[in-house]
């Protein structure tokens, strides 16, 4: 094998996988998605690898490269933020790849969704509050599909983290809104989960657009709302003395 789509994870080099890393060690080519990936990650490249930024090149030029690279011998990690999974753009790199016959590996990564929730401290699935998480944007130059509007979305009332949208923070707030969410629903906003400059912003629907602007905060971030997010619920099953399952017995 010669190709790896790696995901990067949300930033902090340490939140890498192992395996990850060790193809980013062994690699004599990365391609990095270099608007989101911490350059820091690259740290570990051997000395010699040829390193390149995908940020200006086109899709073609992107497969053209890694063609001629494996034909040369070459070990190349394509490098995507947080997981490939998740508005990685691999989909359409993964198809010509094997329209040419190029063997390639995906290894997963952890998603700034996640890393979000790591610096909330916080659980998106509380019983009785929400079971479900709703991974969304809302359009940008890319469309998303009428059918899941973040207002038919909010209806759900579940936990949702949504990509790609704070530059368009008041829009967003005013689809939730008509969607269901009530204007005293919390939501936070955590900009650059695991970096050194991350920031974190709890608000409520209606104090949360006045509180981005003033951080100035216009990319990079993470919204998060839901009633997970400040809520009385009930403890799990799982844990509880008197359930058992299939690893434990319940006291009585
Ligand atoms: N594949 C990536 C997402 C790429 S889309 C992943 O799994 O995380 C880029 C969007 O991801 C950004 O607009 C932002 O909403 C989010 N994002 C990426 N890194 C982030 C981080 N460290 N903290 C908060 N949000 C982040």
């Amino acid at each position: 094998m010669q190709v790896y789509i790696v995901g990067a994870g949300p930033g902090d080099p340490e939140l890498i996988t192992v395996r990850g890393q060790k193809l980013l060690k062994k690699a004599d080519v990365i391609i990095y998605a270099g608007s989101l990936v911490n350059p820091a990650v690259l740290n570990v490249a051997k000395a010699g690898a040829e390193i390149y930024n995908s940020a200006s090149m086109t899709l073609p030029e992107v497969i053209e490269k890694i063609d001629e690279l494996v034909k040369a011998g070459k070990t190349v990690v394509r490098l995507h933020t947080g997981d490939p999974a998740i508005y990685g753009a691999i989909q359409e790199q993964m198809d010509e790849l094997k329209k040419r016959d190029i063997e390639f590996e995906v290894v997963p990564g952890v998603s700034s969704f996640l890393a979000t929730a790591a610096a909330l401290k916080q659980e998106y699935t509380l019983p009785d509050i929400s079971q479900t998480v709703i991974i969304t944007r809302s359009e940008g130059r890319t469309p998303v599909p009428d059918k899941e509007s973040l207002r038919s979305l909010a209806a759900h009332r579940a936990t949702m983290c949504i990509f790609l949208s704070v530059h368009m923070m008041r829009e967003v707030v005013e689809e939730l809104t008509a969607g269901g969410y009530a204007p005293t629903t919390p939501i936070a906003i955590v900009h650059k989960a695991s970096w050194p400059e991350q920031k974190i912003i709890r608000a409520t629907l209606e104090t949360v657009a006045d509180k981005v602007q003033e951080e100035g905060i216009s990319r990079t971030a993470m919204i998060v709302v839901g009633d997970c997010l400040d809520a009385d619920y009930s403890l799990s099953r799982l844990y509880a003395p008197e359930f058992s399952h299939m690893f434990r017995k319940a006291s009585t």
